[in-house]
């Protein structure tokens, strides 16, 4: 197990790290060195699973188009454009009419590619930004009026880290303060470090992607008890059923990771919630999501806890207008 100051020191000035950081200032990065990464499988299968009304996609990113949407200078690498009209087509195509669009680092704390596409959502998209403790309080206030419910803190080291927890845990409680719950990243490995500090939050957290387990380590691993047990015993922890193509050891269809999700699921339904995570920056293996929408009833197979999973779960934590 990583040690936390190792970890810690693993985190430093890079990225999302001075990003956080007041007035720490953006490093010169040539676009040149910035590796480009996989675009989505275009050929969405049309799903088997029919998605139950009102169903809530709680974790996609939309990409650009990077004319309209500048991508930032230090991002930590480059997707090609995934914008709001494929964006739109993807969820037509998988029969989901709800979705919640977290910023991912490629646009770093501009977060206006997230806020446009809510402005035209008619109500059916959130959103999860990107934040940095330069923001003044009503920067946050007009974010939260643009239907951001939530921001992202990825400790990640690809993806820049997070230096200075003092920073994080200022805005975290700066974003509790109006309301907001914080989506957690973490690097595979470290959510026993991350429990203290977790459970200390003064504020509902989502551990992203199942918190990043491996399949191949087995049921009984270690970090994925330490999951389960945070789930169960603290109510503010919330989970992600997403990433089954970065869990699988196997590859497509990714049966590999549905005991996982499915234990996560019968561990607090009232706290799960599901997403695509399209369009899948990042993965080794690009799954179609047509087939993530087909594990769904893997994962849940009472149509009750779908309803949970799908509907109701995120429409509390991100304050959706309930659908009639
Ligand atoms: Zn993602």
């Amino acid at each position: 197990m990583m040690l936390r100051r190792e970890l810690l020191a693993a985190m430093t000035g890079l990225g999302v790290a001075s990003a956080l950081a007041a007035g720490g200032s953006p490093l010169a990065a040539e676009d040149a060195k910035i590796p480009a990464i996989a675009g989505p499988d275009p050929a969405t299968k049309t799903p088997s699973y029919k998605a139950p009304p009102g169903s809530v996609d709680t974790h996609t990113h939309i990409f650009g188009p990077a004319a309209t949407y500048p991508f930032s200078p230090t991002r930590p690498y480059t997707p090609p454009d995934a914008p709001l009209e494929t964006f739109r087509a993807l969820h037509e195509k998988i029969g989901v009419e709800r979705a919640v669009i977290v910023n991912a680092t490629v646009h770093g704390t501009d977060n206006r590619v997230v806020t446009d596409a809510i402005a035209q959502s008619n109500g059916n998209y959130k959103g999860v930004a990107n934040v940095n403790a330069a923001m003044s309080d009503a920067d946050l206030a007009a974010l939260g009026k643009a239907g951001i419910c939530a921001c992202r803190f990825p400790f990640l080291r690809r993806l820049g880290g997070v230096g200075d927890m003092k920073v994080f845990r200022t805005l975290v409680d700066r974003v509790a303060a109006i309301g907001w719950h914080v989506d957690i990243y973490l690097e595979a490995g470290t959510i026993q470090e991350f429990v203290p500090i977790l459970k200390a939050l003064p504020v509902t957290y989502v551990i992203d992607h199942m918190g990043t387990i491996s399949a191949a380590k087995g049921i009984d691993d270690a970090e994925f008890k330490a999951l389960l047990d945070l789930q169960a015993s603290d109510d503010k922890c919330w989970v992600k059923i997403t990433g089954p193509e970065r869990a699988s050891a196997s590859g497509p269809p990714f049966h590999d990771a549905v005991p996982f999700a499915k234990k996560l699921i019968d561990n607090a339904p009232d706290r799960v919630i599901w997403g695509t995570d399209w369009p899948h920056p990042n993965v080794k293996i690009m799954p179609n999501d047509g087939d993530l929408v087909d594990l769904i009833p893997l994962y849940a197979p009472d149509p009750a806890i779908q309803r949970k999973l799908l509907v109701s779960n995120p429409e509390r934590l991100f304050k959706f207008a309930p659908k009639a």
